[in-house]
């Protein structure tokens, strides 16, 4: 399947620029319809996947928006994914229940919005350089069932369940990835197993914050990928 993705790049609404570009998060749209549009007070996504897999960018990646924040309502899960630094996929959905809850279990997805979006994160994930560990769902950056097909993970109808369409969008197949970047952590083979073990190398545990971005920059002096992380 050749997807293509339909330009409807538009400034207007959009409250920011600036989008550090380090992260996708995945959402369901919340109703039973198909939407390309951000709301006037800038809230929305970059990317919108209609029912039959179409893809409509709505603002370029240099957009900051309002799709992952907390509102002042949700309790932020994530330690760095932010609006800033985060491109949204926004999935077009169905429900056989009770539309105006997020807790209904027959909220779903098509095979066609799931196809199309692995086609784009795939895509995005390759020209933007971020790792299938920086794809969330919304819900793993603040606690909102968001997107609800993959929250609730029990396969309504053509829904996936979040674990495979994470293994889709790693599988390296047809994006030509192959690099990955030293120091990293890596997956196991067996990606066909929901529980993936991950394999950390640390080369140093600090109590001052300084201290560790030292170690960090005399590594990647030497040409290896550190990053500072709280534990
Ligand atoms: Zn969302």
């Amino acid at each position: 399947m050749q997807y293509k993705i339909i330009n409807a790049i538009s400034f207007a609404s959009v409250p920011l620029r600036g989008n550090k570009k380090q992260y996708l998060a995945i959402h369901y749209l919340g109703v039973v319809g198909q939407s390309r549009e951000l709301a006037s007070d800038g809230t929305g996504a970059h990317y919108y996947i209609y029912w039959d897999g179409t893809i409509y960018q709505r603002c370029s990646h240099d957009a900051i928006v309002w799709a992952v924040g907390t509102a002042g309502y949700y309790t932020q899960k994530h330690p760095y994914a932010r609006n800033a630094n985060t491109i949204s996929i926004e999935l077009c959905c169905k429900c056989d229940g009770d539309s105006t809850s997020a807790d209904d279990q027959k909220w779903y997805f098509t095979e066609e919005t799931q196809e199309a979006c692995v086609w784009l994160v795939k895509k995005l994930r390759k020209e933007l350089g971020i790792s299938a560990e920086n794809v969330l769902r919304h819900y793993d950056i603040v606690n909102k069932v968001c997107p609800a097909p993959y929250v609730h993970n029990n396969k309504y109808r053509t829904s996936w369940t979040w674990s495979e369409f994470k293994r889709r969008i790693s599988d390296a197949s047809d994006s030509g990835e192959t690099k990955q970047d030293a120091g990293s952590s890596k997956t196991d083979g067996a990606s066909n197993s929901s529980q993936k073990m991950r394999y950390v190398v640390q080369c140093g545990a600090f109590a001052e914050k300084k201290n560790a971005e030292a170690m960090a920059r005399q590594l990647q002096e030497k040409g290896f990928t550190a990053i500072v992380k709280t534990a």
